[in-house]
């Protein structure tokens, strides 16, 4: 029994205290009283929380995460330019010619250091000292743990009651469910013109036969070839049967007369007025005129004036398919008089619902029990050692009837940690199961349907959108599953673009498929939509240079220049910097690019602001001359120095009038100006056992500067390629707060690091060539009842549930924490959605919506046989990191043992009927422990270990912002022999054929000396050569003649035309395929110097500061039956 650490933790009183610096929803943490959104009436269980009661001092609160409140002060304002000398002219122009005939001296790069003034520019926030180990705050001046952080979230302004703060958003415009407020009985519907039904028409129709299994044409589009085909949501799978049984409570049988649901119309009278666009930042900044919060909301309702679900009209432009189609009355007819009874065509739904939301005696009587038996079947982990299943394990398929699981979200995109929920919070409390949604929101896929409309169907209510778990009432009017509203039906929405058919809405596709995107009409826009731009921002100081990655950058750029996701109006500019920040002028015209050196960094201003962002195709010449000399320019240097933070604040005033994507390439710790660093690390400190310091950043500079980036729709992607300390927990803000990515490469050196140097090729390929969408927000909603808390990823949240992403890539993942606030007792199932709206690279506004449906249950064994381990283990990972940095490394591995010996606990006390000896747990988590211990051996947690601190926080980032399936490969990486590779069971692509080697324990006793072992460890891969290897693989794959002349640091296959050789290679590359970003390969031998990272992964091994998997399971045990 580990309840002692849950009790104690509980013993805070509030249940909320687990932080997660912005990324927490500050409601939840600010406790309003009388607000009952974010308030859970029971602690949600929380396995990080303090398993101790707070010791004293202020490393212990943690109410507002790692940062202080930041005061509402520009750390830089933006200074007049024409104020600004340029320096005197010191060298010969180069690529140049002095600009607009002012004095703008143009120089070559310094030969030596030069730095312009180091005075701490006055009106900047001074960089805090660096913070002690135990202290969450870097920034002690200002101490002010329980006040809300000001960019966290306006207080002033609380969200509105119930989930859908949305509905703060006063509704507006015409489009709402398709009525006009102002319609009368007889007046035409709004959007029925004949140009708004043809543009509606989605291009399935008419360029596709129609009909399931068809994606449309347009999708084409955004099919990203060459990743591997999911299983997405086939289109329009036609499941809905109208035949199918009562779902659904009773309470509301298609009244002619609709009566609100008790939930809709209070909740829109009690809407406060919207929270500002502007508050949820802090006055740090210039506020974002252009920021996307509320525009998901405001597509939208209009209160309805009169009884819905009447609006008369007649529909006019009606495709020729439809004109064929009989249609027995006239719609305004019907709906005056006749309102169901004369449906087009038999609508055979019993009174009462028919919606799969509604589900219930049918549900009701099936037992999770009975159907999924092998979940709860009891395993000794003390008995069994081979727990470990030879292929790898599929997400668990949630309980639902077979017509609903066929059309539910593809656990891929969208993944809950138990796909059974509880009925109330007491019961998820004691499972002790975290509850939480894994999702991977923009991932490519093979089939989406997209829709275009001049009606996207909305609740009007909580404006959730319109998809295949709401329930239709009739033909014409839907309940929401949501939050219960019952809606009407547009006009529009009864025809059927697939099928071509009217009468039909439950067959849309938006009704068939949980996953769908919409063309956005012009209410989902702000501002017209922005280009794509794109701002490369490198370092071009010495250290920079000797590492050889500004030829590989500017190769791989002239290489995908024309493959860079855009338009007509793409625009690129460049920015260089070492002590001083160089721009380029690719103005049209310029016979080459000029220079322009800025050398002033405390004060920086742009030289030429019109002509450094350039429109790509107009300027394209002039981009690849400055892409070919880039390297060249630069190679003499002997510049140390390191103005990242200016360089940065630069690139910020260039794209922050558009919005953007800025990629910043780092070597070294900026050392200079604004943002510079010290180093924190000690060498001699990296294998401590001990708790691990300076995981929280230094200053806030970069923080802030994130959220300036994110206030104007402009992400930051951090490459940091260096063999020496960076401080990537301070540098990684700017990525963390403006929804950017970070790319690590340790050690990199075009010549040292060979593998790295491919590596680095291969993601900058994909970087450079995947989708992007720009101006992003994501909303995630949940059933009325259940409330979302605490987010993990890479973005800023800008009010309860909407998250602010600057821009959004199909590689980035993310994470929430749920609670559940009311009683769920009288629901069957509920639903989680997840909208992304977006800008397309071609200017076009998009909005992606995926929703969940998953059972609510009401018995703890129900409860764990849903139970995803991987899935739970993912979101424990997330809230480890945070633990790591808000609390300590120490906490955050306790609360990780706590959370399997409390979840095993539970099952042992409340579920088991007949006590026996041993450690006992069900089938499904039966790889918990097994997960855990490797947690704790990962890089991100592992302590003992000499890890350096840079490679830990990288891989507390990866942890955070990788979708499940490629994080649960660095937490527990895959083993395969592969020396004697067959065809049996293997996979057949693209002509190719792939073998399936089995999965194998990580542990030395499952390597043999006589074979060779393949280890995928997500980020990298490993090939471990064993001493004896049989001279076959030698020769036929690795093209040596006996393990001798193995090389060292062998990190390619040679292409060897044997069977051997092109299985091993087909079967690392369809590895490689599956994932965006490129593992390098690593052979290695006994004598290699990374054999020690490749045991590392052998985690059910006992090293020298770690528990063996068996020793872990007693201690488990023993903990439990205390
Ligand atoms: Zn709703």
């Amino acid at each position: 029994m580990s309840t002692a650490g849950f009790n104690s933790q509980n013993g805070t009183g509030t249940g909320q205290t687990y932080a997660n610096g912005p990324s927490q929803n500050p409601v939840a943490m600010q406790q309003h009283p009388g607000v009952s959104y974010g308030m859970p009436h029971q602690p949600a269980y929380n396995p990080m929380q303090a398993k101790a009661p707070a010791p004293p001092g202020p490393g212990l609160h943690y109410p507002s995460g790692p940062y202080q409140p930041i005061p509402p002060v520009s750390s830089y304002q933006p200074a007049p330019p024409p104020h600004n000398s340029y320096p005197a002219p010191q060298g010969q122009p180069l690529l140049t010619r002095p600009q607009m005939g002012a004095p703008p001296s143009i120089h070559t790069p310094p030969q030596s250091a030069s730095p312009g003034p180091r005075m701490p520019p006055a009106q900047a926030t001074p960089p805090p000292p660096a913070v002690s180990s135990s202290s969450y705050y870097p920034n002690p001046q200002h101490p002010q743990p329980m006040a809300p952080a000001a960019w966290q979230y306006n207080t002033a302004a609380p969200p509105p009651m119930g989930p859908p703060p949305s509905m703060s958003t006063p509704p507006r415009g015409p489009v709402a469910n398709h009525v006009n407020p102002a319609a009368g009985p007889t007046a035409q519907p709004p959007h029925s013109s004949p140009a708004a039904y043809s543009s509606a028409q989605p291009p399935h129709s008419a360029a596709q036969p129609p009909g399931p299994g068809m994606p449309p044409t347009s999708l084409h589009g955004y099919i990203q070839p060459g990743t591997a085909p999911p299983p997405m949501n086939p289109m329009a799978p036609q499941t809905y049967q109208p035949s199918r049984g009562p779902y659904g409570p009773p309470p509301t049988g298609p009244p002619p007369t609709m009566k609100p649901p008790p939930t809709g119309p209070q909740m829109a009278n009690a809407t406060p007025p919207p929270p500002k666009a502007d508050g949820t930042v802090a006055g740090n900044g210039p506020q974002a005129p252009n920021s996307y919060n509320h525009v998901d909301s405001k597509m939208a309702g209009m209160p309805q004036p009169g009884p819905p679900g009447r609006h008369l009209g007649h529909y006019p432009s009606l495709p020729p398919g439809y004109q064929n189609t009989p249609s027995p009355v006239h719609p305004g007819m019907q709906a005056a008089t006749q309102p169901y009874t004369q449906a087009p065509q038999p609508y055979q739904q019993p009174p009462g619902g028919p919606g799969p939301a509604q589900l219930s005696p049918s549900l009701a009587g099936l037992s999770l029990q009975s159907s999924t038996p092998e979940a709860l079947r009891v395993v000794n982990l003390l008995q069994e050692r081979n727990l470990l299943p030879p292929t790898p394990i599929p997400a668990p398929t949630p309980c639902l009837p077979q017509d609903l699981q066929k059309i539910n979200c593809n656990p891929e995109v969208f993944r809950s940690t138990l796909t059974s929920i509880p009925q109330t919070q007491s019961l998820l409390n004691k499972a002790k199961m975290p509850l939480g949604l894994l999702l991977h929101p923009f991932k490519d896929l093979s089939q989406l349907p997209v829709v275009t409309s001049s009606t996207i169907v909305r609740c009007r209510s909580c404006r959730t959108y319109i998809n295949p778990f709401v329930s239709f009432l009739d033909q014409r009017r839907w309940k929401c599953n949501l939050c219960f509203r019952v809606n009407d039906v547009p006009e529009e929405f009864m025809y059927n673009p697939v099928s071509r058919s009217y009468g039909e809405p439950h067959k849309r596709p938006e009704v068939q498929n949980a996953t769908i995107e919409f063309i956005a009409p012009s209410e989902y826009m702000l501002r017209p939509p922005q280009p794509a731009v794109y701002l490369f921002v490198l370092d071009v100081s010495h250290n920079a240079v000797e590492t050889g990655y500004l030829n590989v950058f500017c190769q791989s750029l002239l290489e995908n220049i024309n493959a860079l996701p855009g338009d007509s109006r793409t625009k690129v500019g460049f920015i260089t910097f070492d002590s001083t920040i160089h721009f380029y002028n690719l103005q049209e015209g310029l016979s080459q690019p000029q220079m322009l050196i800025v050398s002033d960094i405390e004060d920086i201003f742009l030289p030429t602001p019109d002509s450094l962002l350039v429109n790509l195709n107009e300027c394209k010449e002039l981009v690849q001359d400055l892409l070919k000399s880039l390297p060249t320019l630069f190679e003499k240097t002997m510049e140390t120095q390191s103005a990242l933070g200016s360089a940065l604040q630069a690139a910020f005033k260039l794209v922050s009038p558009t919005g953007g994507r800025m990629s910043v390439f780092q070597t070294q710790l900026p050392n200079l100006g604004v943002g510079a660093l010290q180093s924190r690390e000690d060498p001699n400190q990296r294998a401590s056992a001990k708790d691990i310091p300076h995981l929280s950043p230094a200053t806030d500079f970069y923080k802030k500067l994130a959220l300036d980036c994110s206030g104007q729709q402009v992400a930051v992607d951090l490459f940091l390629l260096s063999s020496q300390y960076c401080d990537l927990a301070s540098l990684g803000c700017i990525s963390r707060y403006s929804a950017g990515s970070v790319y690590y490469y340790p050690s990199y050196h075009h010549q040292h690091n060979p593998a790295q140097v491919e590596c680095f090729q291969k993601d900058l390929k994909r970087y450079l060539t995947r989708k992007i969408g720009f101006e992003a927000v994501m909303r995630i909603r949940c059933t009325k009842g259940m409330s979302i808390h605490t987010f993990h990823g890479n973005f800023f949240v800008r009010s309860t549930d909407l998250l602010s992403l600057p821009n959004v890539n199909p590689d980035a993942g993310f994470a929430v924490q749920m609670s559940i606030e009311e009683n769920l007792d009288d629901m069957q199932v509920v639903s989680f959605q997840a909208a992304l709206l977006y800008t397309s690279s071609k200017g076009e506004r998009r909005i992606r919506v995926h929703t969940l449906c998953l059972p609510v249950v009401n018995s703890l064994s129900d409860i764990f046989a849903g139970a995803d381990v991987q899935a739970i283990t993912g979101l424990l990972a997330c809230m480890a990191v945070d633990r790591s940095v808000t609390a300590s490394m120490g906490d955050a591995r306790d609360a990780m043992t706590n959370a399997a010996i409390d979840s095993l606990s539970s099952y042992r006390q409340s579920v088991l009927t007949i006590q026996q000896p041993g450690l006992l747990a069900p089938v499904c988590l039966r790889l918990f422990p097994l997960f855990i211990l490797a947690l704790l051996k990962q890089k991100a947690f592992r302590t003992g270990t000499s890890t350096r601190l840079d490679d830990r926080v990288a891989a507390m980032c990866q942890l955070k912002y990788q979708p499940l399936i490629y994080s649960m490969l660095m937490i527990h990486p895959a083993l395969y022999r592969v020396d004697d590779l067959n065809d049996e069971g293997a996979l057949n692509i693209s002509e190719r054929t792939i073998p399936q080697p089995k999965l194998l324990q990580l542990s030395v006793e499952k390597l043999s000396r006589e074979a060779a072992f393949l280890m995928d460890a997500g980020t990298v891969i490993y090939l471990w050569i064993g001493r004896n290897c049989h001279p076959t693989f030698l020769t036929q794959v690795l093209g040596v003649p006996n393990y001798a002349a193995v090389p060292e640091n062998l990190y390619m296959l040679p292409e060897l035309d044997t069977a051997e050789s092109q299985r091993t290679r087909a079967f690392i590359g369809w590895l490689r395929d599956q994932r965006p970003f490129f593992p390098p390969l690593h052979v290695i031998r006994d004598e290699s110097q990374r054999k020690a990272s490749f045991m590392q992964n052998m985690v059910e091994d006992r090293t020298e500061s770690a528990l063996s998997y068996y020793e872990f399971l007693l201690h488990l045990q023993q903990q439990i039956s205390k």
